[in-house]
């Protein structure tokens, strides 16, 4: 192992539980083909898929071809390839909860186990404990091993403890690997590229010159069948605790000494300790929570969130926040943070507003001077657009008139050629390779639970419920006043 906490050795063998389930199916084993068809899997690699279902080996294969017909596109696959693929593939059936499957299960790791072994569970959470203690009593999880764990790691800063200690206990810190998708989207890459692989941002990126941030996670869907899950988690716990809270780090971030594990996470921690604890009697000024109403969204009619659910629920489909990152460099800049379901459009995007020039030399003439703002998008499209001042064309007697325009860099644009790569293959060959950099260290997961837990624990005391939103706009009106007492407007 590096001092950096990487494992140096790639692991041959990848066992998959909850190897039937819907992430498996629809982005694990997509993202494991996709690996295998570009030749970045050694010859001798196996997956051994593993979950209560009574399949045989042939019978899982079908299942996987089936997946990978429906989910990778004709273009991005070939008969020979994924005939080849299926030939690495195993299952054995097990119940976790069972000792006598388990041990079926274990020995049949031993058996197809020739070097360096990776765990991922991709099943409830509440399974990661025995699981890894399973793996333990039967000596598979010491050197050479790894576990990578799906979120939520928790529901709340106590249950993400406890699932930590079950998991650490057998797999010491530095074998643990925590998925946050979004850390292996290439946009959310991108944003380290931009910040660090370019000299122009940095002496710009701080109080000095940013009025504000905005980070916006939208989506158009509502809960899809996954209403008792969400029911229990909501919008905070979803989708701010992780992914809208690790784009705040990757943001915030001082400059890492290096691209290694201990580096950027080291940096990603000391936002999340710097974030401003949002106190009770802040939480009115602060925060909003919303829950979608029937509406439409695209044009088409959809229910609201407890038509949907099939029953009443104070459980919050948006929240918007009014954040600080309480260090030098980010004094004062409001991070205006929001998630929703239901949203008007889907987007992902982080939008950075400069300051205003200090004095307008057209103000005479009347042109407006509008502040320049760098938009870092990453769903939809992944593209990072520059807004800045431009003279209109034109032969104006009374001064010049500007417009603000942007100067556009779509990624797919510039890198026509490159196939559009699932975030799963980002972190699969990561983890495969021993490479944490990419995934999110025990400390960061808790210290994002502390503050989140805190929001959560305001709104219970102050007896908050869920302004309700038409499904198909961003979200309740209060949400618009928590940005516009500040003379700021969220970005739409
Ligand atoms: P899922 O569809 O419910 O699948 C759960 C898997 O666990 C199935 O393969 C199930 O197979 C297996 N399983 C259940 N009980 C078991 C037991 N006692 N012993 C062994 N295997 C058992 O869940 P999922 O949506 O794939 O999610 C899996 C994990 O990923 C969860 O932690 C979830 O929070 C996380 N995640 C999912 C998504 C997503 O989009 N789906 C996104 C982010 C994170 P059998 O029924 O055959 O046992």
């Amino acid at each position: 192992m590096s001092a950096s906490g990487s494992v140096s050795r790639p692991a041959s063998l990848l066992v998959i539980f909850g190897a039937t389930g819907d992430l498996a199916g629809r982005m694990l084993l997509p993202s494991l083909y996709g690996l295998h068809r570009d030749g970045l899997l050694a010859t001798d690699f196996r997956c051994l898929g593993t979950a209560r279902s009574d399949l045989d080996t042939g019978a899982f294969r079908d299942q996987v071809r089936q997946h990978l017909e429906k989910r990778v596109p004709v273009a991005d696959r070939d008969t020979d390839s994924v005939a080849r693929f299926l030939d690495r593939l195993e299952y054995q059936a097990a119940d976790v909860a069972d000792s006598q499957s388990a041990t079926a299960l274990t020995e049949r790791i031993k058996a197809l186990r020739t070097g360096d072994v990776l765990y991922h569970l991709s099943t409830a959470p509440r399974f990661y404990a025995p699981i890894c203690a399973v793996l333990g009593a039967a000596r598979l999880a010491g050197a050479g091993t790894r576990v990578m764990l799906e979120k939520p790691i928790g529901h709340d800063l106590a249950s993400a403890v406890a699932i930590n200690d079950g998991v650490t206990a057998t797999f010491d810190e530095s074998r643990v690997f925590r998925v946050d998708h979004y850390l292996g989207k290439e946009g959310v890459q991108n944003l380290l590229a931009l910040r660090f692989g370019n000299a122009l941002f940095e002496p710009l990126w701080n109080a000095r010159h940013i009025e504000q941030v905005q980070i916006t996670v939208a989506e158009t869907i509502g809960v899809e069948g996954r209403g008792d899950y969400y029911d229990h988690s909501g919008a905070s716990r979803d989708m701010l605790q992780n992914h809208l809270l690790q784009l705040v780090c990757l943001t915030a971030m001082e400059p890492p000494s290096q691209f290694d594990p201990s580096a950027v996470r080291n940096e990603k921690l000391k936002v999340l300790r710097s974030l401003r604890p949002i106190e009770v009697a802040d939480i009115p000024n602060n925060s909003v929570a919303g829950q979608y109403t029937a509406g439409a969204v695209d044009g088409v009619a959809v229910p609201g969130y407890r038509d949907e659910l099939g029953r009443a629920s104070n459980t919050e489909t948006y929240i918007a926040l009014r954040a600080h990152v309480d260090n030098w460099r980010w004094s004062g800049v409001p991070f205006y943070l929001r998630t929703g379901k239901r949203m008007a459009r889907r987007a992902t995007e982080i939008y950075l507003q400069f300051r205003a020039v200090p004095h307008s030399i057209f103000a005479n003439s009347g042109a407006a001077v509008e502040p320049n703002a760098l938009i870092i998008s990453l769903q939809p499209e992944e593209r990072i657009e520059l807004r800045l001042m431009h003279k209109t064309p034109g032969l104006d007697r009374n001064g010049l008139k500007l417009a603000q325009v942007a100067l556009d860099l779509e990624t797919s644009d510039a890198f026509k050629q490159a196939r559009r790569r699932l975030a799963y293959e980002r972190l699969y060959l990561d983890a495969i390779e021993g490479n944490g950099t990419l995934f999110v260290r025990r400390d960061e997961t808790e210290t994002a639970w502390q503050w989140i837990d805190g929001i959560l624990d305001g709104w219970q005391k102050l007896g908050i419920s869920p302004k309700s939103y038409p499904a198909g706009t961003f979200g309740p009106s209060s949400a618009v006043a928590l940005t516009e007492r500040h003379g700021h407007s969220w970005r739409e």
